[in-house]
């Protein structure tokens, strides 16, 4: 189809989505290494890695029917952890500042957010929780779906956070939570039917 102008990734742009075919911009947040590039590519298809965002990162879109009707997600795939900053007296304070922009338009550009952790990694699921606390902070007065995702299930021996803790911290947050495995393909689907349902929940409400 035809491609989007390059400024499609700017706030205002999902203004006016088309009635039959709503585009929503999804945001992928968490530490590096659990799994947020794994997740999207086998959600778009790896050939389908050919849109680049404004900041270089990657974004993905696909089509997808859920409950029958037509939507498209434009997932972004552009988080630079925290930690990136906390070297930021290597990187010159330029850059650093550079990145604490991205990260906060990252925070503010989502019509929702997948927040990833990996089971097998406590301090993804601390920073899982910060990130969660950043966004509201980011978008106070907004009643944005957010997913918490724990990730890599299959690792079952080095699993170090429990599915009941996800729970519980999904429910402490108030987002959606479901376990995937981005090497067995389990979940991945579901969660992102799952965003575009949340999604569709809040506009239903807005409009009525
Ligand atoms: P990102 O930095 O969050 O984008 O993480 P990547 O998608 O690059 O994944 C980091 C590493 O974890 C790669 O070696 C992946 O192959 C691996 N990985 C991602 N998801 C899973 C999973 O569900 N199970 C296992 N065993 N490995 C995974």
């Amino acid at each position: 189809g035809g491609r989007a102008p390059r400024g499609s990734c700017s706030p205002g742009s999902s203004g006016s989505p088309s009635l039959r075919n709503p585009r929503y911009r999804v945001v992928l947040l968490g530490d590096s290494g659990v799994g947020k590039t794994s997740l999207v590519n086998l959600f778009a298809g790896v050939q389908e890695r050919d849109l680049l965002d404004q900041h270089g990162g990657a974004a993905y879109e696909r089509r997808l029917t859920v409950d029958g009707e037509e939507t498209t997600l434009l997932v972004l795939d552009t988080w630079e952890p925290e930690q990136r900053v906390r070297w930021g007296w290597v990187l010159g304070c330029h850059q650093a500042g550079e990145e604490s922009q991205r990260r906060s338009h990252c925070l503010q550009i989502g019509n929702a957010y997948i927040i990833v952790y990996s089971v097998t990694d406590r301090d993804s699921f601390e920073s899982a929780s910060e990130l969660r606390i950043q966004l509201r902070r980011a978008r106070q007065a907004e009643d944005i779906p957010i997913i918490l995702v724990g990730n890599k299930t299959d690792l079952v021996r080095c699993r170090e956070v429990s599915e009941e803790e996800g729970q519980a911290c999904a429910a402490v947050f108030d987002c959606k939570f479901i376990e995937t495995s981005a090497a067995l393909q389990h979940n991945v689907a579901e969660l992102f039917e799952g965003v575009v349902r949340q999604i569709r929940l809040r506009q239903g409400s807005k409009k009525s």
